[in-house]
């Protein structure tokens, strides 16, 4: 699955269904009422700007991971934690680590942790679960946690499982919940929590992706209920069709080959048009579902034809799309948050940059300091990333 894909899929269908999106927006404060009993509002700092205004509900939900605790202490100090935050580490692997359609898993290493190894977007994914951690809001993986993954896997593999091989590598924090109503016996729970410990206050979190539908149904009602709605209907997302999903079949991507030409700029200024091969048109196809042939105009009428990373099937045309139809408003919004480059392949996000930030300045009318920024914010961003090549050994221990 790409996750990103699904993310960003979610809010812009949320969006044609009438909501106000913004990305890049904190919470930095809940609002009361006079009474100071119920939570009535918030006040959100736009990080792009730094502007900061208030905005009003009936009732506020917060889904906000691992930071959830962070904002209920804003609304009650003396909150008591519901999370209990879990590192992942995940590294990206060639995809000859993997055969087509399999993985593996180990369910008891020598410590006792779980690890996996799949196929995963054209490379192979390996991963471990469960350590400790604190909530950092960009964590990075130790050298020996990915070591660890490596010996874990080659005990099982027939080929040399090499660092050298370790295309990116990333750490993540899942928030595993405690439900803080619940008495004091019950333990933490991989299913997710919903509660409402300040009225008007709605916090919804733990679960796993896979059970989205499910916690998002959960939430709304417990909304319903909080802000005494009366809506038209129950939670519709049982049977929600993703935007750029209506309509899509596996073949779509076979349109896409026959009708659209990939037209590319050289370094001389001349276009020369080139084909939208099965891995562009299948890329595209999966990616945004029906919405893919919108990008495959901009890659042919607009001459941003060109493969942003040797070896990936991005376009230059899916930076244009995402600033125009999907408020990717920065360069890390694009190599991770769009796409998965960052986490597929560290250095090729790196070369991908300049060509992003030249797009992103063309769309957003960026001048030369904000396109600086951009570069330096992106690159300090991919050094949390620890692919070989970023790597940093002390001692055996990454620093
Ligand atoms: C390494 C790893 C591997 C995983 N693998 C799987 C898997 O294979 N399958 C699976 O089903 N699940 C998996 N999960 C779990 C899954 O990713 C999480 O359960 C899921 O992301 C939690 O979703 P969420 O929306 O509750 O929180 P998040 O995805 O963490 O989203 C919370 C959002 O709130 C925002 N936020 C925080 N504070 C504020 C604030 N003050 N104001 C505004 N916004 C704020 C954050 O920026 C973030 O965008 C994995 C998790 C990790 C870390």
């Amino acid at each position: 699955m790409n996750d990103s894909r699904l993310n960003v899929g979610l809010a812009c269908t949320a969006a044609l269904a009438g909501a106000a999106v913004l990305n890049h927006a904190e919470v930095v404060s809940l609002l009361k009422d006079d009474a100071g009993k119920r939570i009535i509002g918030a006040r959100v700092r736009d990080n792009l700007t730094g502007k900061e205004f208030d905005t009003y509900a009936k009732v506020i939900v917060n889904a906000s991971g691992p930071f959830c605790d962070a904002l209920r202490k804003m609304a009650d100090k003396n909150a008591q934690e519901m999370i209990a935050p879990s590192s992942g580490v995940h590294i990206i692997l060639p995809d000859y680590y993997s055969p087509e359609g399999m993985g593996l898993i180990v369910p008891k290493t020598k410590d006792g942790r779980v690890v996996f190894m799949l196929p995963w977007m054209g490379r192979t994914i390996a991963g471990t679960t469960d350590s400790n951690t604190s909530i950092t809001y960009l964590p990075e993986p130790h050298e020996d946690e990915i070591q660890f993954i490596l010996d874990a896997i080659s005990d099982y593999l027939n080929i040399k499982v090499r660092r050298t091989d370790v295309l990116s590598a990333w750490s993540g924090i899942r928030p595993l919940a405690v439900d803080p109503t619940a008495k004091s016996t019950e333990s933490i729970s991989r299913d997710h929590v919903v509660c409402e410990d300040y009225p008007g206050l709605v916090t919804i979190t733990g679960g796993k992706w896979t059970t989205y539908r499910s916690m998002a149904e959960d939430a709304v009602n417990a909304a319903i209920k909080s802000g005494k709605l009366t809506p038209a209907n129950g939670c519709v997302t049982n049977k929600l069709c993703i935007v750029g999903g209506e309509g899509w079949e596996l073949s779509s991507f076979t349109v896409l080959a026959q009708q659209y030409t990939r037209m590319k700029s050289t370094h001389g200024g001349k276009v020369v048009p080139g084909i939208m091969d099965s891995a562009a048109a299948k890329h595209l196809s999966h990616a945004y579902g029906t919405l893919a042939e919108r990008v495959a105009a901009i890659a042919q009428n607009e001459n941003l034809g060109k493969r942003l990373a040797h070896g990936y099937p991005y376009l230059e045309a899916e930076v244009a799309y995402c600033a125009r139809n999907e408020y990717c408003e920065s360069a890390i919004d694009f190599i991770a948050r769009r796409t998965r480059l960052a986490f597929l392949e560290t250095d090729a996000a790196k070369r991908a940059l300049p060509r992003v930030i030249e797009i992103l300045a063309n769309e957003h009318k960026w001048d030369d300091s904000r396109q600086k920024k951009e570069l330096q914010k992106a690159t300090d961003f991919l050094k949390t990333f620890k692919s070989s090549k970023n790597a940093q050994f002390h001692d055996g221990k990454h620093n």
